[in-house]
């Protein structure tokens, strides 16, 4: 394939669901059908919470995929069955692999239950390809000061995992993804090399972007780039067309995640807590958990 600039191929809007105890998430409409290997983007908040009214996810089951969790403000504090325990804070991210299972909570620190305050972040669902469906779990846990940050010329990028402007993530991941936390001044430009072979979609969750557009500028330069599909504002999930690269413009200051990851061309099977490929799988899932030989 020539050289070529990625495009927005379709915007999704986002909704405010209630999840886990009752915290609302933005999250994007009919996300899993859209692309793989993502089956979840949930912003969490930004809510406000009272002292004492904090509230997460209590214990849980996760089987078959991988959660990734992003905190930008607030304070939770993790458990789980295999004996790991621990904390996140504003720009930490846990990278968990739930693989053949794992049980956890996922719950707001004690201090922070004590203090209340703001809440914001993300959970990504990141699937597993079938041959690692049931692999041993694991975590990664980056925290804030050890996660690999640029700013150059008005743009600042926290690298999760894949590469941005140089930097790269320190995270082992199963399959190759990128995932990136963006914030641009105003006027400033980013171009984003991502793996022709790999979809890719971008987040905005404060202010708005514009995405260029070769084809379109050629075909109206007096626009450059400013065509109404391709702008992408606050809340907005635009999934990008096939390509090397994306370059964008922030119209105001903006915020935003750059996802990519390979097409995973499989079957999913999804209920609840687990995403499996089969609905034998599902059923298996529930009967381990039943009988106690989920998370041995
Ligand atoms: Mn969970």
């Amino acid at each position: 394939m020539a050289f070529t600039m990625r495009s927005v191929v379709r915007i999704v809007p986002t909704h405010s669901v209630m999840e886990g105890g009752g915290f609302k998430v933005r999250r994007p409409y009919s996300m899993s059908s859209l692309l793989s290997p993502f089956l979840l983007l949930d912003e969490m908040g930004p809510n406000i919470t009272e002292p004492g009214e904090a509230v997460g996810a209590p214990w849980h089951p996760h089987r078959g995929f991988e959660t990734v969790t992003y905190l930008l403000d607030g304070r939770m504090k993790h458990e789980d069955s295999a004996g790991n325990k621990g904390e996140l804070n504003p720009g930490d991210v846990q990278w968990m692999t739930a693989g053949r299972g794992i049980i956890h909570s996922e719950l707001p620190h004690d201090e922070f239950q004590k203090t209340g305050g703001r809440t914001h972040g993300f959970q990504i669902w990141v699937n597993l390809p079938s041959e690692h469906k049931m692999m041993p779990p694991r975590y990664q846990e980056i925290p804030a000061t050890e996660s690999p940050t640029i700013e150059k010329d008005g743009v600042w990028a926290r690298v999760i995992a894949g590469e941005c402007l140089g930097v790269s993530s320190s995270i082992d991941t199963v399959i190759p993804i990128t995932l990136i936390h963006v914030k641009m001044e105003d006027g400033a430009k980013l171009n984003q090399q991502i793996e022709s072979q790999l979809n890719s979609m971008i987040y905005v969750f404060s202010g708005k972007i514009t995405v260029f557009n070769e084809a379109r500028v050629k075909e109206y330069p007096q626009v450059l780039g400013l065509g109404v599909n391709q702008q992408v504002r606050d809340g907005e999930l635009a999934l990008l067309s096939e390509g090397h690269e994306v370059e964008f413009h922030s119209n105001g200051a903006s915020e935003l995640l750059i996802l990519a990851g390979p097409e995973l061309n499989e079957p999913i099977s999804r209920y609840g807590p687990f995403v499996m490929n089969t609905r034998e799988e599902i059923e298996q899932a529930f009967e381990d958990y039943r009988n106690g030989t989920f998370a041995n």
